[in-house]
């Protein structure tokens, strides 16, 4: 796959297509909104080539950033985002091979009082370098709820990657240190190996519903 480019992103979206990870259809999303599309890529996460493929594509877009500089850890909010957090962290050890350089990769779980990040969190130091990658982003919340978790943990956020962002995100907003009140939010760049246009519709007011399509409900 060729990195930045318009075929870099019609390979993603059609590998994805091709392993059933985008879906057509009329569905019903989580905000009770309306539409056409479907994603998961958990499944494609499962086969050890295209996620190995995924982390080297992140890696190669952060990296082609003016002046990114290199995480010391990479994080991702539960679910597909732990996989993928350790891909990624992977690939950027590929690069360079000495001990003390090993990137980790973190998971942000969910908490009774929202993001927490947890596992490989106990290597987290204060003011450490984070990555934050996920599969999919819709609105940019999870993101920016793992953003704040790793923030209170006292990591510093470097930016994001996303291997699918629906619609225009250019940046993940989330409050920093919780400890600090009244802080400004902080902001950080999103960047994604492909965009999908995504258009919902609320449920009383759906297009499909209207043509009187069936609800996919698997
Ligand atoms: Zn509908």
């Amino acid at each position: 796959m060729i990195i930045g480019t318009r075929s870099s992103e019609q390979s993603i979206i059609a590998l994805c297509e091709n392993n059933g990870a985008i879906r057509h259809g009329h569905f019903v999303y989580a905000s009770g909104r309306h539409g056409d599309s479907y994603i998961d890529l958990e499944p494609l996460l499962a086969d050890a080539e295209i996620a190995s493929a995924f982390g080297a594509e992140i890696v190669a877009r952060w990296l082609n950033i003016a002046d990114a500089p290199r995480p010391k850890a990479v994080a991702g909010p539960a679910k597909g985002g732990v996989a993928l957090a350790a891909c990624v962290a992977q690939a950027f050890n590929r690069l360079s091979s000495t001990p003390q350089e090993e990137i980790v990769a973190i998971s942000v779980d969910t908490r009774d009082d929202g993001f927490a990040p947890s596992g490989a969190a106990t290597k987290l130091t204060r003011g450490e370098s984070v990555l934050l990658v996920d599969c999919v982003v819709t609105t940019g919340d999870s993101l920016a709820q793992a953003a704040a978790a790793v923030s209170a943990a006292g990591g510093v956020i470097l930016g994001a990657v996303a291997v699918i962002t629906c619609g225009n995100i250019p940046h993940i907003s989330f409050q920093g240190e919780r400890r600090v009140p009244r802080r400004e939010p902080r902001q950080v760049p999103l960047s994604s190996l492909a965009t999908l246009p995504f258009v919902t519709h609320p449920a009383d007011s759906c297009p499909l519903c209207v043509a009187g399509r069936p609800i996919d409900t698997e």
